[in-house]
């Protein structure tokens, strides 16, 4: 293993696959990976469902979206962007008056194809659906699902055919710092000396921060998905459907994992009888567990049984039920760029939507490391100083 690197990125999934792309795009070829598992997608992204959209509240997730899905949709990579759409509906006034606002901005930020729905129309994008108690709604149908792990590899084999490399198996335990910068990181193979590190290492991304003295405000936190089958095929076009009052949803499934396996074999879903349903469980509390509880299950068809006969009586496919780590941040926004230890950067925080802001993380990485700013979006209100400002963002649709 190399013993220095110019740039070391602590894990490889989805995030310190794109830095490490976009730092190969602007010609910078001395850059490691150090990933503590045996092959990529062992972390968050391989847990991740792939939902990508632009229907944010604030500014800033509006605009890094805005980004990553035209790249997603433009890249040569094939990336399986399919703009399927995002449902949000509303059991409130206050909940419309809030989606019907989000729209104006979206718009005013330039995401096209963005509307308001009322009740009628939402029953005909997903029929079957309960909709007696429903107010209204917006549909986004540029918004709509990619396949993470494909995003993931297709970032890290264009880093490494750019000259990056990676190493498997092996830790960062600690970060070295000498008057005030960065000089190496400490691993379970030996230190490995470096002018910048970047912390990439997702939900876990606290504990490697506090080697080096840095409070990053990133708590681990479980996140449950049911994997079932419908007696009937589901509506054909059906999008990603969501409750933003209480966070549940459901869309047609896909398993990624399997098909990375296999490639050739038709994956699980295709038929068009499989669906996923969760909502942000309020019994989670900080942890790292990724153990899927059936508990949950009954959880999820109590609220399934209010809006769907066809969700109520599906019937779950118990062994693709499946449970990862969301990387929450205090406002639920990343955590990008620079901190207190010159040298070291920081790309965590996603708090569920750091598969599909991967691309412009990666390039506002880049950008921050070799310009010392993001020129192509704004992304300082992400910055790690803002909690000691006080300057948190808001924002309300994050599920
Ligand atoms: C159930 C679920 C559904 C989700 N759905 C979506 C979605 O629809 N859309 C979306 O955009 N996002 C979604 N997310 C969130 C998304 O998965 C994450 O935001 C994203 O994967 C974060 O990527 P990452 O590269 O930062 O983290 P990870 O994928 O966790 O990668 C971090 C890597 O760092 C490695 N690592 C950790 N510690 C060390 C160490 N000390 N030394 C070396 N390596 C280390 C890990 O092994 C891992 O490979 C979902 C998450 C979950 C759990």
């Amino acid at each position: 293993m190399k013993k220095r690197a110019q740039i070391v990125i602590i894990g490889g999934g989805v995030v310190g696959a794109s830095v490490a792309f976009h730092l190969a795009e602007r010609g910078v070829r001395d850059v490691l990976i150090l990933e503590r598992e045996t092959e990529q997608g062992r972390g968050s992204t391989g847990a991740a469902t792939g939902g990508v959209r632009a229907q944010f509240e604030t500014d800033i997730n509006i605009r890094m979206s805005l980004y990553s899905i035209d790249f997603l949709k433009n890249w040569e990579h094939n990336c399986e962007y399919d703009p399927k759409g995002y449902l949000f509906f509303a059991t409130t006034e206050g909940q419309f008056d809030y989606l019907r606002r989000n729209v104006e901005k979206q718009r005013s930020l330039g995401v096209r194809d963005v509307s308001v729905v009322d009740t009628g129309e939402i029953a005909k994008i997903v029929p079957g659906m309960n909709c007696e108690d429903i107010t209204g709604g917006t549909f986004g149908a540029h918004d709509g699902f990619i396949n993470p792990l494909a995003v993931m590899r297709g970032f890290a084999e264009g880093a490494l055919c750019g000259g990056v490399s990676m190493e498997f198996g092996v830790e960062v335990i600690g970060l070295n710092v000498e008057n005030g910068r960065i000089t190496s990181v400490e691993t379970s193979r030996g230190t490995v000396e470096c002018d910048v590190a970047v912390i990439c290492t997702g939900a876990r991304a606290a504990e490697i921060a506090s080697t080096a003295d840095i409070e990053l405000p990133v708590s681990p936190q479980r996140r449950q998905i049911v994997w079932s089958r419908t007696r009937e095929p589901l509506p054909e076009h059906l999008p990603m459907v969501i409750d933003i009052g209480s966070g549940f949803h459901f869309r047609p499934a896909r398993d990624f994992r399997g098909a990375m396996k296999n490639p050739v074999a038709t994956a699980p879903g295709s038929d068009g009888r499989e669906v996923l349903f969760a909502y942000p469980d309020p019994d989670e509390t900080t942890s790292i567990r990724t153990d899927f509880e059936d508990s949950f299950i009954f959880k999820v068809y109590e609220r399934a049984k209010l809006r769907a006969d066809f969700l109520f009586e599906s019937e779950v496919v118990r062994e693709r039920c499946r449970a990862g780590l969301y990387e929450n941040s205090p406002d639920h926004h990343a955590i990008l760029g620079a901190c207190e230890v010159g040298g070291l950067y920081t790309a965590n925080g996603f708090s569920g939507h750091g598969v599909m802001h991967s691309p412009a993380t990666g390039r506002a990485l880049a950008e921050i490391i070799l310009d010392g700013e993001a020129s192509f979006l704004d992304v300082s209100c992400l910055s790690l100083s803002r909690f000691a400002r006080g300057e948190l963002l808001h924002e309300t649709a994050f599920i």
